[in-house]
């Protein structure tokens, strides 16, 4: 395992930054990946940046709108993970696709896994362990007897006023189990 490639960013001065400001940062660590996968693949589009994710995903690379999409609450709540790990993740899934058959790699597969490792110099870890109390739009957990059940606010107000929802997959009715992070 090399070291990464991309500088580590100060975690204190970021944490201080203001939202505009820290979402600035964000788009230059995109640049720099970018100008990184460059070096080996110098026809590599740049991708167009969104902040418009919500849920758990801390990121995702949007082949359709040709950009990268990132999810505003769990970068705001973790930048420097966020930095150093979300950003090349995404970018290397960019440029993996990008690459001649790469639309035919497997998403976490071998490729991605490689550019993760030799260009980046990270781990290619699949998943964050990012809080995503505030991020997901469904905080409110409900449960029948096979599987738990996510509700947003609006199911949610609509079961404690007595609406009946039942699963579709055991049609037991589903039982309040309490809510994460509201
Ligand atoms: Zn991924
Ligand atoms: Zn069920």
């Amino acid at each position: 395992m090399t070291s990464p490639a991309l500088p580590d960013p100060d975690a204190r001065w970021l944490a201080a930054l203001d939202r505009t400001a820290s979402q600035r940062v964000l788009r230059e660590r995109v640049e720099a990946a970018w100008s990184l996968c460059r070096e080996v693949h110098d026809t590599l589009p740049r991708p167009a940046v969104w902040l418009d994710l919500r849920g758990k995903a801390a990121g995702q690379a949007h082949f359709g709108r040709g950009g990268l999409r990132f999810n505003p609450v769990l970068y705001d709540e973790n930048r420097h993970p966020f930095l150093v790990e979300v950003v090349p993740h995404e970018m290397a899934h960019w440029l993996v696709h990008h690459l001649a058959d790469g639309h035919r790699a497997r998403p976490h597969g071998r490729e991605w896994r490689t550019v993760m490792r030799e260009l980046f110099g990270i781990a290619p870890r699949t998943t964050h362990a990012f809080d995503t109390a505030r991020s997901s739009p469904a905080p409110h957990r409900y449960r029948c007897a096979c599987r738990e059940h996510a509700f947003s606010a609006r199911r949610h107000a609509q079961a404690r006023r007595g609406r009946a929802y039942r699963c579709r997959h055991c049609a037991q009715t589903l039982v309040y189990q309490g809510s994460v992070g509201v």
